[in-house]
């Protein structure tokens, strides 16, 4: 049996495994990365791509003390400069904001909610030729807010933060993979067999567990039922139709959430695909395919009438947003979450956007354990498959 020694080893090659593969690595940690699946996580391809600013929990972010949190855009936008934590450098940017449109009786109580002092700083009214394109028609009478949120492209971000670190990415499945765990919950080693290959027995000195929702599956082999997790399902709707104008916007409705968020994403073949969801996918959860298509169509209508839609081909998609459950969300809502057992890091980012947040957590901790980079990267690759990169929703859904 062969063994590999490691500083760090990393379950989940969504967001937050990539993203800590990145930072560790190039904090000086040998790292090593397995998914079970496809690279780029089932979540992380399939979000809008926005990068929130301080709005990013709908307007009930006003009620909540967020002067702590670090300015997300901003830590991205360094990054995609190659100034920040990690380098995104030619990762597209779909659009540098999201806007933020409300119907003329809801004005009023939109001037209100931005003058809080939370928001006040992230938001800007814009007029006349400086909005969208889509906004610009006569037959539109509401206001236009720009953001400060910037909205990118999920598969090119999966290219950046991947491709440098082919030889540490691993795919194993479910059944090939043991954890061995000591009675504190520690992981002292993991076996991966396979038919045909001399089995691997990694010794790690840390763990992370970035699975998204097949965490609770890592956390039983760890003999764990904690820290508990929270499915929020959503049902997404996408509408793909020739000459699409790109839209990146929210709707203010009556409620907290936005009425609707839409963000627009290119496809292989050329066109684009809006990616429908706020208060609409929230609400839909439990509508089956057919009668949340015609919800989505109605909402279109009355909130962006004078665009004609006509011809559009619309598909669903039925997804869970996976959070920490109970208290542990409740006590820092606006962080990245990471809690420890054993040697073990259990994380999940709530946000795309909180990724920096989880980077700058796992670091300190593993400072605060005195836990220094040791080994050294693998020379050797190891005997087992790169995975392939997953598709986004809107790339497979229309084929
Ligand atoms: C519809 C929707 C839209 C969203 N839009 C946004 C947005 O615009 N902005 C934003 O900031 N956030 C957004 N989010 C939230 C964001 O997508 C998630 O918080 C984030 O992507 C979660 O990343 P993750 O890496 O934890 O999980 P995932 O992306 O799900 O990745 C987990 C990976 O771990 C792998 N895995 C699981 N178990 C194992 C195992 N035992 N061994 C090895 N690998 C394993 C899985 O196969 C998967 O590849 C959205 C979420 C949804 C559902």
């Amino acid at each position: 049996m062969r063994t590999i020694e490691t500083d760090i080893l990393i379950f989940g090659g969504g967001i937050a495994g990539l993203w800590l593969l990145n930072r560790l690595r190039a904090a000086g940690y040998s790292v090593l990365l397995l998914e079970q699946d496809k690279l780029g996580g089932h979540e992380t391809l399939n979000a809008n791509g926005i990068i929130h600013g301080g709005l990013k929990f709908g307007l009930s972010a006003m009620l909540r003390d967020i002067e702590d949190l670090d300015d997300m855009p901003a830590l991205w936008r360094d990054c995609l400069r190659d100034r920040g934590d990690v380098s995104l450098g030619g990762v597209r940017v779909l659009s540098e904001h999201q806007y933020l449109w409300s119907e003329p009786s809801l004005a009023a109580r939109a001037t209100t909610y931005f003058a809080s002092r939370l928001i006040s700083s992230q938001v800007e009214s814009v007029e006349g030729s400086a909005r969208p394109d889509s906004f610009q028609d006569p037959a539109f009478e509401g206001s236009v807010y720009q953001l400060s949120d910037l909205v990118i492209d999920i598969p090119s971000l999966i290219q950046k933060l991947a491709g440098p670190h082919k030889n540490c990415i691993y795919k194993i499945s479910q059944q090939n993979c043991h954890l061995e765990t000591d009675d504190r919950h520690n992981t002292t080693a993991v076996f991966i067999t396979a038919a045909g290959m001399e089995p691997l027995r990694i010794h790690p000195r840390r763990v992370i567990l970035a699975g998204g929702r097949g965490n609770q599956a890592l956390l039983e082999d760890l003999g764990l039922r904690e820290p508990p997790m929270e499915r929020r399902p959503a049902h997404m709707v996408l509408l793909k139709r020739a000459q699409l104008p790109p839209v990146y916007a929210h709707c203010l409705g009556s409620s907290t959430r936005p009425r609707l968020t839409i963000t627009s994403h290119p496809t292989r073949d050329g066109e684009w695909v809006w990616y429908l969801g706020g208060e609409l996918a929230d609400e839909g959860a439990q509508r089956d395919d057919r009668l949340q298509i015609e919800h989505a169509q109605r909402e279109l209508k009355e909130l962006l009438p004078w665009l004609d839609l006509r011809g559009a081909r619309y598909k669903t998609l039925k997804i869970d947003r996976i959070l920490p459950a109970g208290e542990q969300r409740l006590f820092k809502p606006d962080n990245a979450f990471m809690e420890i057992r054993g040697n073990n890091m259990v994380v999940w980012p709530c946000k795309m956007t909180l990724a920096p947040n989880l980077g700058r957590q796992v670091l300190a901790q593993l400072e605060k354990e005195g836990v220094k980079p040791e080994h050294p990267p693998l020379e050797e690759a190891l005997p087992l498959l790169y995975p392939e990169t997953g598709q986004p929703a809107w790339e497979t859904l229309f084929d």
